[in-house]
């Protein structure tokens, strides 16, 4: 996309730093009370009242994190503000504001900064959180992009990692396996257009899981039902890295061992018959294939009633004694070892 010819392409040094960032956020407005001072100053001023705030950061590095010969910049500016919020709605906690840093070299032009600014800017709406400040730079090579964003929580609804006790469920949002599936995808047509520039992808049959990969959505919605049906998780965590190394997570902050259940993992249809046609096994991506921004929880028993009818959530499994270790139940019943690496775990 960097290299189309077609649209217009003006040299960031004719703005200059300060032209750039004015022409970047002028269009950004301030949503929340708790923001006194955004943009503009040195810092920005937040003001929290009575809520303990949450802090998260993140850094993607071109080449390394992302792939502009198939990631569209606004696609990018939204993903990059959902893998941050989702790790605030991960601890149970409203996402309020974000800082976004970038640093870009000389062959970006205003015209692909303003496509991810785009992107940033819609996930600020949809969302609800105010940008308040940034850094802008120059890299020798590449993309570089990190968001810090900020929320808020009463102190008892802010949930850990560490607060899962055994006889909890373990639930999940959503569905699992999808963004892993869109990357192969992605990655597939990306080969065959290397070869075949004329060869026009019919990436239809495939929107669902290449939409989860490009464009991600953090569980907002999954916080706010929480908070309808009354349940406050006794530990949660977002899934950016795989079922089976989030779990391992949770149970090691916990303290505490797992029984998951291979028949009970939530998985599209999409997911089922894309994992077939690569010759791969749907359970191994929910386990280990990672970027899909679900939220993994576990509540008390008493709270079952409360979620069970619900389908944006799965029970998957429950918490057991330290002792009897992390498991995944297959559907043959077997009792196979959650590895933080999914694929070694099904070696034997
Ligand atoms: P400083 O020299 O103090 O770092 P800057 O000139 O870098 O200040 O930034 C001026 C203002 O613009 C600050 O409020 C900063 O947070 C904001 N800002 C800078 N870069 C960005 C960006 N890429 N996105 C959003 N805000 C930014
Ligand atoms: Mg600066």
């Amino acid at each position: 996309m960097l290299e189309d010819k077609n649209t217009p392409r003006t040299k960031l040094e004719e703005l200059g730093e300060f032209g750039l960032i004015d022409h970047l956020t002028k269009n950004f407005e301030i949503k929340h009370k708790s923001t006194v001072k955004g943009i503009g100053d040195d810092a920005a001023i937040l003001d929290y009242n009575q809520e303990k705030m949450v802090v998260t950061t993140d850094l993607l590095v071109e080449g390394v994190h992302f792939d502009l010969s198939y990631m569209p910049l606004k696609h990018l500016g939204y993903k990059a503000v959902m893998v941050n919020l989702s790790d605030v709605y991960a601890m149970n906690a409203t996402a309020k504001q974000i800082t976004v840093s970038i640093a870009v070299s000389n062959r970006f032009p205003l015209e692909a900064l303003e496509e991810f600014y785009d992107g940033v800017a819609t996930a600020c709406k949809i969302y609800n959180v105010d940008l308040i400040g940034g850094d802008t730079t120059s890299s020798t090579k590449g993309m570089l992009i990190s968001i810090t964003a900020l929320g808020a929580a009463v102190t008892e609804k802010i949930t850990q990692r560490s607060g899962a006790k055994e006889n909890d469920l373990l639930v999940v949002s959503g569905d699992l396996g999808g963004a892993y599936l869109g990357l192969q995808v992605l990655e597939r047509e990306k080969e065959v257009f290397k070869v075949n520039p004329n060869n026009q992808p019919d990436l239809e049959p495939y929107s669902y899981i290449v939409e989860r990969q490009l464009k991600p959505e953090a569980r907002k919605d999954i916080i706010e039902l929480l908070e309808k049906l009354d349940v406050t998780p006794t530990a949660m965590i977002d899934i950016s890295d795989g079922l089976s190394s989030e779990i391992l997570h949770i149970c090691k902050a916990s303290k505490v061992g797992c029984n998951l259940f291979e028949d009970k993992i939530p998985l599209d249809p999409t997911v089922i018959s894309a994992a077939e046609e690569f010759k791969m096994d749907g359970t191994m991506i929910a386990l280990s294939g990672g970027e899909d921004y679900e939220l993994l929880f576990t509540v008390d028993q008493k709270d079952f009633p409360k979620i069970k009818a619900n389908p944006n959530l799965t029970v998957i499994g429950h918490m057991t004694d330290k002792s009897n270790g992390q498991h995944l139940i297959a559907r043959d019943g077997s009792q196979i070892p959650l590895k933080a690496q999914g694929w070694n775990s099904f070696e034997n």
